[in-house]
């Protein structure tokens, strides 16, 4: 009978969804208990991955933006099958399943060192996915240029940016500058330091051992962005290398729910940046091989003015707050997803 019951109300809340608007507060119990995703078999890490994805508004509204100029192309299925888990969540175990399977099964055909049941690493799954996303660009910029329109790619509008290093010898002041893109900035754990500091520390000058062509040995580098994303992801490196083994990291990262990157860092900024936490996906365990992922997300289904946090755990899901995250995932944080304040680059978005 219970078993019916529940049935019942998962089935109710289904034939509800297609008329509800989500954003409403009514539903959020109901929204709380069927927003997790099944585990397949250690697929933890793909689950807290695109539940930190799914929190991101600015990403997800560029996918559906542009959904005129991909839905109809064999390379959309990324794109495709992000929004199909976004719309399983609100359906049947079974259902999500499928959309999981589907998900992975294709993931695999391109990556198959992913093809096992084994828990695999989330921001190398993530890049991998984000990258191929990303390489269709070519071919939907023909197809919106055929609909006379403008393509930009997601992937690009949301997390790509530009740093710059420069090298200066200290003696004879010759320059040599490198621009590289990233969408996924990788920052060192130092224990029991904050994350601003890890982050500026890390763009400061510093003197480095580099031969000159004058034949001195000593130059200046600095880093600094060229430009700034809207979604910023941060990878700490918690899986190292040591005397040939792998091992985890659990030193403790200080983090806020703000980041504050100095205009000095930026070219093209005149003041500081500031960008917002929304989500976190952390690796709870000692071990390189096993563990557990999970995800803590701000709760996007709220209205602006009463934000809660869930934390996603596979299929379990419970509302937490951003001071319980900040305090509870030090040691275990590792990806962090900031976005951008008052994001010039969102207008510059809409041009689908
Ligand atoms: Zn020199």
């Amino acid at each position: 009978m219970m078993i019916l019951l529940m049935f019942w109300r998962r089935l109710s809340f289904c034939l509800l969804s297609n008329s509800v608007d989500f954003r409403g507060t009514d539903y959020n119990i109901v929204l709380t208990e069927n927003l997790g995703l099944p585990n397949l078999t250690n697929t933890c890490y793909i689950n807290a991955t695109l539940q930190a994805l799914l929190t991101l508004k600015g990403f997800i509204d560029d996918i559906y933006r542009q959904k005129v100029v991909w839905e109809n192309h064999f390379y959309s299925v990324g794109f495709k099958e992000l929004l199909s888990i976004r719309h399983c969540q609100f359906q049947l175990d079974n259902e999500k399943r499928c959309s999981l399977r589907r998900f992975k099964d294709n993931f695999v055909m391109s990556f198959q060192d992913f093809d096992n049941d084994d828990q695999m690493d989330a921001p190398e799954f993530m890049l991998k996915w984000l990258y191929r996303l990303r390489e269709s660009k070519d071919d939907f910029e023909i197809i919106a240029s055929n609909l006379s329109i403008c393509y930009l790619c997601p992937v690009d509008a949301q997390f790509s940016f530009d740093m710059v290093q420069t090298i200066t010898c200290l003696r004879c002041g010759s320059k040599s500058s490198i621009v590289e893109n990233f969408i996924i900035m990788t920052q060192t754990v130092k224990a029991n330091t904050s994350l601003d500091k890890c982050l500026l520390d890390g763009l400061t000058e510093e003197t480095v051992q580099r031969l000159c062509d004058c034949g001195f040995e000593e130059s200046s580098q600095k880093h600094f962005f060229q430009s700034l994303p809207n979604v910023l992801v941060v990878q700490l490196t918690r899986f190292l290398f040591r005397n040939d083994k792998a091992v985890k990291d659990s030193g403790a990262v200080d983090f806020s729910q703000i980041l504050e990157i100095p205009a000095k860092f930026c070219v093209n900024e005149r003041k500081s940046v500031k960008y917002s936490l929304v989500s976190v996906v952390s690796h709870v365990g000692t071990s390189t091989k096993y563990g557990h992922y999970i995800c803590d997300g701000v709760n996007s289904k709220q209205s602006q003015s009463s934000k809660s946090w869930l934390t996603y755990s596979d299929n379990n899901v419970k509302e937490t707050s951003i001071q319980d995250v900040i305090k509870d995932r030090k040691s275990s944080a590792y990806l962090l997803f900031f976005e951008r304040q008052n994001s010039p680059l969102i207008l510059k978005s809409k041009s689908v």
